[in-house]
């Protein structure tokens, strides 16, 4: 009798310990989401990657322009509101800090073509070498390590690279950041 007392006393307090460690957690976790600034520009890693893939894409005579890379929670709450609350075509299915820009590891590109216009054209070879220059520019944003909004399940959003780093938007709005350093 006395011995079952003293492992419902035990169980009472491991029980109590697990449920003070659970609130500990979930506290740390909105400390951490509250306290962790959303950044202000680009990962230097998805920057560099950028540039490399205007300047390899230029190699195979293919002009690319970058249409919009980071974008402040702000600025995605405008975009939203585009074709709801404002006049225009939707043009993006998420709010400020639901986005891959929000956190400078999103970028979307168009083609330039040589007189200056820019087009969202998937099927144009302008270099002539029997290939759509705008996949041509996928493939070698994937060889840098982008992922494509091209190959999406749901949602198709083609001029859209991102380089997510394993992270989840949920994480993203956690605290959770991807590295910054530039690896060799
Ligand atoms: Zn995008």
């Amino acid at each position: 009798m006395a011995k079952e007392f003293v492992s419902l006393k035990i169980f009472k307090s491991i029980l109590f310990l697990a449920i003070l460690a659970s609130i500990f957690y979930l506290v740390s976790l909105e400390w951490k989401k509250r306290n962790t600034p959303l950044p202000t520009e680009m990962n230097p890693i998805v920057a560099e990657n950028r540039d490399l893939l205007i300047q390899k894409a230029s190699e195979k005579g293919i002009n690319i322009v970058i249409t919009d890379d980071f974008r402040s929670a702000a600025e995605q709450d405008r975009l939203y509101e585009q074709g709801r609350s404002r006049e225009g075509t939707i043009v993006t299915h998420v709010e400020g800090g639901e986005s891959y820009h929000n956190y400078g590891l999103a970028i979307d590109f168009a083609l330039k073509l040589d007189d200056g216009s820019v087009v969202w054209n998937l099927e144009r070879d302008d270099n002539g070498n029997g290939q759509s220059d705008w996949m041509e520019v996928v493939g070698i944003a994937k060889d840098l390590g982008f992922e494509w909004g091209g190959d999406w399940a749901g949602f198709k959003d083609y001029p859209h690279l991102e380089m997510n780093f394993g992270l989840s938007i949920r994480e993203l709005q956690y605290g959770e950041r991807p590295p910054s350093n530039i690896r060799n």
